[in-house]
């Protein structure tokens, strides 16, 4: 595996595969990759010729500082995984060679994907930031196929907009949650999660699962769905930042809801706030 710190080598590295046509797989991540990360890289190293993963964490789609100044950075052990997962090759650039002149530039996306959920609670900026850094890696590496986790569903269907508004060459490929044997979606964040508050964290799989239970016993009301999810919680002794049952493509909530309707969370949990969220089935 090689590993290159600038857009010129990554360039210069991608210049034999991109003249022979090669499918080209980029996974873009932050790092602290677990094995949720992992499946991004397999199904890309099934799909694509080529394979690269880019482990940056990019600090214009933080709204909170000390978020981004205690999100875990294992670099060594990064390209270990990496490498046993069968990456071509990582990108690691450091924030100078992301954003050469500070943040001159943005490319955002407006509207209610992403002022909605993860928009409304962490600011709309926070897209912001995620569509100007993917903008940029799909032009630094000019994938033909890009991989990312239905465990952050709001972020595959801003970087889905941005694909079309932007008509970009890439397509946009979706990998299931990976979860901790007991139900935990795994993050990276999952690392600050500790004692007690990692039983409690149990509290967003249980509303899903909640809420589904709710479904399959008849139930189409949106806000009984809600509820439900809201009452499982609760006995975790955790409470919703949001929990809402939304139309999968719009994220508009639902009063009325059939198989396919989106059920999302956020809720904190000690010191870290967490997402997760499942299809109805
Ligand atoms: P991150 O490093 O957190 O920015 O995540 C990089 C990519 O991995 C994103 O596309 C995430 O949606 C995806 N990802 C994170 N956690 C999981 C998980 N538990 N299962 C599947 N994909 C995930």
């Amino acid at each position: 595996m090689l590993v290159v710190r600038t857009v010129a080598d990554l360039r210069e590295s991608l210049r034999a595969a991109r003249r022979a046509e090669a499918t080209i797989g980029l996974v873009p991540t932050m790092g602290a990759l677990h094995h949720g990360h992992e499946a991004l890289m397999e199904q890309a190293r099934r799909e694509c010729d080529v394979v690269v993963i880019s482990i940056f964490v990019n600090p214009t789609q933080f709204n909170d500082p000390t978020d981004l100044e205690r999100y875990p950075r294992t670099e060594e052990a990064d390209l270990a995984a990496a490498e046993r997962n069968g990456v071509d090759i990582a990108f690691v650039p450091d924030v100078a060679e992301m954003y050469p002149s500070g943040s001159s530039i943005e490319v955002r996306l407006d509207g209610p994907l992403v002022d909605t959920l993860e928009g409304a609670h962490r600011g709309s900026d926070h897209f912001h930031g995620v569509t100007t850094v993917v903008a940029k890696l799909f032009n630094i590496a000019q994938p033909t196929h890009a991989y990312f986790g239905q465990k952050d569903a709001q972020q595959v269907l801003v970087v889905q907009a941005l694909v079309r508004e932007l008509n970009l060459p890439v397509e946009i490929r979706v990998v299931d949650t990976v979860r901790e044997p007991d139900g935990l979606a795994m993050s990276s964040r999952n690392i600050h999660v500790k004692g007690d508050d990692r039983r409690r964290a149990l509290a967003l799989k249980a509303a899903l699962d909640a809420t589904q239970s709710a479904y399959d016993g008849g139930s189409r009301d949106g806000a009984a769905l809600v509820e439900a999810g809201v009452a499982a919680m609760k006995t975790y002794d955790v409470e919703p930042e949001y929990l809402a049952v939304v139309d999968p493509v719009t994220l508009e909530p639902l009063t009325e809801v059939d198989a396919g309707a989106l059920v999302v969370i956020a809720a904190p949990v000690g010191p870290v706030r967490l997402i997760d969220n499942a299809v109805i089935r």
